[in-house]
């Protein structure tokens, strides 16, 4: 069939923000011998969005996703296996946070930041790695503040989460923080008290846990922050466009095949960050 001919690039969370931008680069950058799909967990605002990206001059196509929900991605993974058999751009994009000034407890925040920007993330990649093709290119959306988060947590929690750990500790790790920060003890752990950080935290430990254990020629997994971006996540505080946001996650999403580097990294502005504690840390 002539669609299984193309090559495949989902990006979740696409119907708004940073992940619409990059539908939109990859659009133009890939061209027709590709499928790429905006993803929405909402139908509308996925139609809403499809629209818009037309009258950006570009025509993605679009399948609903919610990462949070277990059938829905089942869904996808059967479309995109039925439609296509295989995968070649996988961007996790979708993620939430709570507002500076919420006043939803702690224990809330870490629960269901951890919830979508953790286990969904992980959720989609146990859904979809298993149709990932030759040169597939994983790219999750990271953040800054996990660099944040690693600087102010305790010595001891410090030279643990440094040390290569594998996707089970990881996993053990993002449930202990939750579970603490029920019982709140967060701080005792040595954990600093952010919910969002620590998710991200758990997305960069998951991408390098990834990129060790994964199998397949040439499949390539990386993370990165897109830099302080004007979105809805941020109140529109963020200096940076949306689509100079895009840019390092596109970046990462069209390396070329073969590529020796950067591989299990974390990005800012195209360039590797180390996971390091850095004396005297500052945000840049
Ligand atoms: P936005 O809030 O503008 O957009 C987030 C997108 O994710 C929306 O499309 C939203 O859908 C979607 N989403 C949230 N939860 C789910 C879910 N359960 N299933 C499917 N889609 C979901 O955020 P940004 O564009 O700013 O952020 C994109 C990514 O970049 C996030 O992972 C964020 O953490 C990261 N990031 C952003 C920074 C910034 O400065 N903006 C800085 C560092 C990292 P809906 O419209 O339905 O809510």
């Amino acid at each position: 069939a002539m669609s299984s001919a193309l090559k495949v690039a989902v990006v979740t969370g696409s119907n708004k923000g940073i992940g619409f931008a990059i539908v939109e680069h990859l659009c133009k950058q890939l061209g027709s011998s590709w499928a790429v799909y905006v993803t929405s967990r909402d139908e509308a605002r996925g139609a809403d969005a499809l629209s818009q990206l037309k009258q950006r001059g570009v025509e993605p196509r679009f399948h609903q996703l919610d990462i949070d929900s277990q059938e829905s991605v089942d869904r996808l993974a059967a479309y995109l296996k039925g439609t296509y058999g295989g995968l070649d751009i996988l961007v996790n994009n979708a993620g939430i946070a709570y507002k500076g000034d919420s006043t939803a407890p702690f224990a809330e925040q870490a629960e269901v930041t951890i919830a979508t920007n953790f286990w969904s993330t992980l959720r989609i990649c146990d859904a979809l790695f298993p149709l990932l093709r030759p040169h597939a290119r994983v790219v999750h959306l990271c953040s800054s503040v996990s660099d944040m988060a690693l600087n102010k947590a305790s010595p001891e929690l410090q030279k643990k989460l440094t040390q290569p750990m594998s996707l089970d500790e990881v996993k053990q790790l993002m449930s202990d923080f939750v579970a603490r920060a029920k019982a709140g003890t967060v701080q005792e752990a040595g954990w600093p008290q952010t919910a969002y950080g620590v998710s991200k935290v758990g997305v960069r430990l998951m991408t390098y846990a990834q990129a060790r254990d994964v199998k397949g020629d040439d499949i390539v997994i990386n993370c990165c922050c897109p830099g302080y971006v004007d979105t809805d996540m941020t109140s529109h505080k963020g200096p940076k466009t949306i689509y100079e946001g895009a840019d390092t996650p596109v970046y990462l999403a069209t390396l070329p095949p073969g590529v020796k580097q950067p591989i299990g990294e974390h990005l800012y502005e195209r360039k590797v960050v180390p996971w390091a504690v850095k004396p005297g840390f500052t945000i840049a």
